[in-house]
């Protein structure tokens, strides 16, 4: 299984340009994401670039440099072309484009979709069908995700997120693993900076505050059997309301005897 990864424009060539946001940019650090985590399910992959430049250096040649894109594809013989992109012109949301319906791109798509508009809470815009050279060119199944609107406040809010971000990549190596038949696995570089794990769910209203003193981080909740959650025993740093330790190598322990002592210790830990 091998899979080409084509992060959109570069260089010379910035691609929509909204709130601060360059497209080429966003484009590259979710493909940089993208490759280790597939790489992970034992899905080899390229890049038609690893940086600010024109894929082949052909920088001011939109034609040459787009064909420079379908050369990688074609001479590392891969299964799939993905090109990564962020729309513009108005509108919110998620979609995919694919030179036909009906075949393995059209499979694809749907697939990396449903995780992407999952991710975003994006409209879901559907797969379209639209004539772009890496596309045509190609003679593997290739789809070009389409991901928000850079010059919509909204999508352009998220955008900024790195960790947003990781989880477009998240979900587009979901897709691109359930389209190969791979189960994905959990893991690569897809670990979560920092995680809040409460008790119970009564624990949230403070929960909620820690999570937003550390960047919105994910939240989890205590099973009833009191086992940690894999993505939050796995992150690197985990804050714990309310409850035992759960020997996170880098646990931060806001606990008491009781939940008025819980809630004293995250009060403590929020001032
Ligand atoms: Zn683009």
């Amino acid at each position: 299984m091998k899979v080409c990864l084509d992060p959109g424009h570069g260089g010379y060539d910035s691609g929509a340009v909204g709130y601060g946001l360059q497209e080429k940019d966003i484009t590259l650090d979710i493909c940089l994401k993208l490759k280790p985590l597939l790489e992970y399910n034992g899905i080899s992959t390229n890049l038609t670039r690893d940086g600010d430049y024109a894929p082949g250096h052909l920088e001011g040649n939109l034609n040459g440099e787009l064909l420079a894109r379908v050369d990688i594809a074609e001479k590392n013989q891969v299964d799939l072309f993905v090109a990564v992109h962020v729309n513009s012109g108005g509108g919110t949301g998620e979609e995919i484009l694919v030179m036909g319906l009906g075949g393995r791109a059209e499979t694809a798509a749907n697939k990396v979709l449903t995780y992407l508009v999952q991710t975003g809470a994006w409209l879901n815009r559907g797969v379209k069908v639209q004539n772009v050279l890496v596309l045509k060119e190609t003679s593997m199944p290739a789809i070009l995700t389409e991901n928000g609107f850079i010059d919509n406040m909204d999508d352009a809010v998220k955008l900024k997120d790195p960790s947003f971000r990781l989880a477009l990549a998240v979900a587009h190596a979901r897709g691109i693993c359930d389209y190969f038949g791979v189960q994905y696995r959990v893991g690569g570089n897809d670990v979560l900076e920092v995680a809040v794990l409460l008790f119970s769910k009564e624990d949230y209203w403070c929960g909620a505050d820690v999570a937003a003193k550390n960047g919105n981080c994910a939240i989890f909740v205590r099973p009833l059997d009191q086992s940690v959650p894999k993505e939050a025993m796995t992150a690197k740093m985990l804050i714990v309301i309310g409850g035992p330790t759960t020997k996170h190598p880098s646990e931060i322990l806001l606990s008491g005897t009781n939940k008025y002592d819980t809630a004293a210790a995250v009060a403590k830990y929020l001032v």
